[in-house]
């Protein structure tokens, strides 16, 4: 059979411990399931962004584009020396480096002649072949890696005219690239990267970022591609890595409670164990303390009464006995009762000042026969001229009794009894020694509280109930005092009473 506190350990840890692991394991799962899910969707709004940033640049590149060979189509068209005019439409569009204008039989229009071997480069790319091709599908046309731009125009004779042109990669960075991804809102690294992988523009500097995706951009840019980069601090896994420390740290916390919980449940209920046996070990034991000297009154009295005893030094001593045990019985019952209105709040106290030598003597007094009769060698010492001191002379004298009780009961083979009293840092203390028993460093502050016995085979020998030392504490707060005790194991104990002088 489990007693109650594993009982309760048990139960607590299947209603509190089982369920806490099931949220831990249910919100670890979610987490999970969020980190890719966040993920996934991150990477999908990436891409969006990307295709829109793509579009964009696409977009802002062929108006500026347009807006150029608009003119030079309009210079076509007029009656103007195409040469000066088309100068000056170029000087005004810095985003093109180098224009060329061929005729349907391939002569060149503009200008006068090929620069720095460029015939080299456009030639072969201006066949009529590709003129053609141009005139049939009407458009423009990025090629030889973005380097080359051809676009079809027509002279005022109707005749087609070929624009071949060559970008400024300057002015492409500053105010296409710049412009369009530079304001763009995003915790990535937008960055294009030209034919062969390099870096023509970025937002940021890369650095250690990771590569999220890339997007190609169409016909204006196409062998070009817009890349994203995702910076470790903005990273998803990142945010989420926190959530999961913060989850870790909320669970870590609410655990911590419920074990705290259960700890403090646990140590109250065996302490309530606990002090439930004191409780029952006391009745044995009063019922025993009350039963030895009744007994002895009782087998005493009856043969008295038999008159069997006709030596009167006998009779005499047969007395002293019963007096002796109704006296202890008296104290018992005493330290019982007070400390049953002391549990109920009920004790009261009679402050009077009190001579303190006569209280010890006659306290003392009441235990001279058992001291005598074990042979105890007694030492009183009490200092000379103590003031009269502020105190319930019975609960005092009580208490001192419970001391003297004990140094005798708990002696050994040394019996050696002194009770000292003195003035000592103001307050009057009064200390009783033995040669004893002694008691264990970890059970002097236990010993005090109430119920409780050194639970050794030699205490346990000697009668006791349990209280008579939370008695003397009880009466030494009472008056503003306290009581003290310094003990080794075989050596004795010395139990010190202190009271303030002046009463409580
Ligand atoms: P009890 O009725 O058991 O004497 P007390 O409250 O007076 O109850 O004392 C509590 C315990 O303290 C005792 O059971 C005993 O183990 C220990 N004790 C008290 N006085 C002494 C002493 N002078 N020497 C050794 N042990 C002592």
């Amino acid at each position: 059979m489990l007693s109650p506190s594993a009982r309760f350990s048990a139960l607590a840890l299947l209603a509190i411990v089982a369920p806490a692991t099931i949220v831990a394991v249910l919100g670890y799962v979610s987490i999970r399931q969020w980190e890719a899910s966040s993920e996934l969707l991150y990477r999908e709004q990436a891409r969006d962004m990307a295709a829109m940033a793509a579009e964009k640049v696409e977009m802002t590149l062929r108006r500026s584009e347009d807006a150029f060979l608009d003119r030079i189509q309009a210079v076509l068209r007029s009656d103007a020396p195409p040469e000066r005019a088309v100068d000056d439409v170029l000087a005004g569009a810095p985003l093109i480096r180098r224009l060329y204008l061929i005729g349907a039989t391939g002569e060149l229009v503009y200008p006068r002649a090929w620069k720095d071997g460029d015939q080299a480069v456009f030639g072969p790319l201006l066949t009529e072949t590709a003129v053609r091709r141009l005139a049939r599908d009407g458009k423009r046309e990025v090629i030889a890696n973005n380097q080359v731009c051809l676009a079809l125009l027509t002279r005022r004779s109707g005749e087609p005219v070929v624009a071949a042109f060559v970008r400024d990669p300057d002015t492409l960075r500053r105010e296409i690239l710049e412009t369009t991804l530079g304001t763009l809102e995003s915790s990535t690294i937008i960055a294009v990267l030209d034919h062969e992988g390099r870096t023509v523009y970025s937002r940021a500097p890369i650095g250690d970022a990771q590569r999220l995706l890339s997007v190609g951009f169409r016909d204006g840019l196409p062998d070009w591609r817009l890349a994203v980069y995702q910076t470790a601090a903005g990273s998803p896994r990142q945010a989420v890595r926190r959530q999961v420390m913060l989850f870790t740290a909320a669970l870590g916390v609410l655990v911590a409670v419920i074990v705290a919980g259960i700890v403090m449940t646990w140590r109250l209920m065996r302490r309530e164990t606990e002090m439930a046996r004191l409780k029952s070990d006391f009745v044995a034991n009063v019922s025993h303390d009350l039963k030895t000297p009744l007994s002895v009154i009782r087998m005493f009295g009856e043969t008295l009464e038999m008159g069997r005893v006709t030596d009167e030094g006998r009779r005499q001593e047969y007395y002293r006995v019963i007096t002796r045990e109704g006296e202890r019985l008296s104290r018992l019952i005493d330290n019982v009762l007070d400390f049953s209105r002391i549990e109920g709040g009920r004790q009261t106290y009679d402050m009077t000042p009190t001579p303190v030598e006569p209280l010890i003597r006659s306290t003392l007094e009441a235990f001279a026969y058992p001291l005598a009769q074990q042979g105890f060698k007694v030492e009183v010492s009490v200092a000379p001229d103590l003031p009269d001191v502020t105190m319930d002379a019975d609960a005092v004298g009580q208490a001192l009794a419970n001391l003297i009780d004990n140094a005798i009961k708990y002696s050994a083979d040394e019996r050696s009894l002194t009770v000292d009293a003195r003035v000592a840092d103001g307050r009057l203390v009064v200390a009783v020694s033995d040669r004893g028993l002694g008691i264990a460093p970890e059970e002097q502050a236990k010993i005090f509280e109430k119920f409780y016995r050194v639970g050794r085979s030699d205490t346990q020998g000697r009668r006791g109930s349990g209280v008579g030392l939370a008695l003397v504490r009880h009466v030494a707060e009472a008056h503003g005092g306290d009581v003290a005790v310094e003990s080794k194991p075989g050596a004795g104990s010395r139990f010190a009473l202190r009271l303030p002088l002046s009463g409580a």
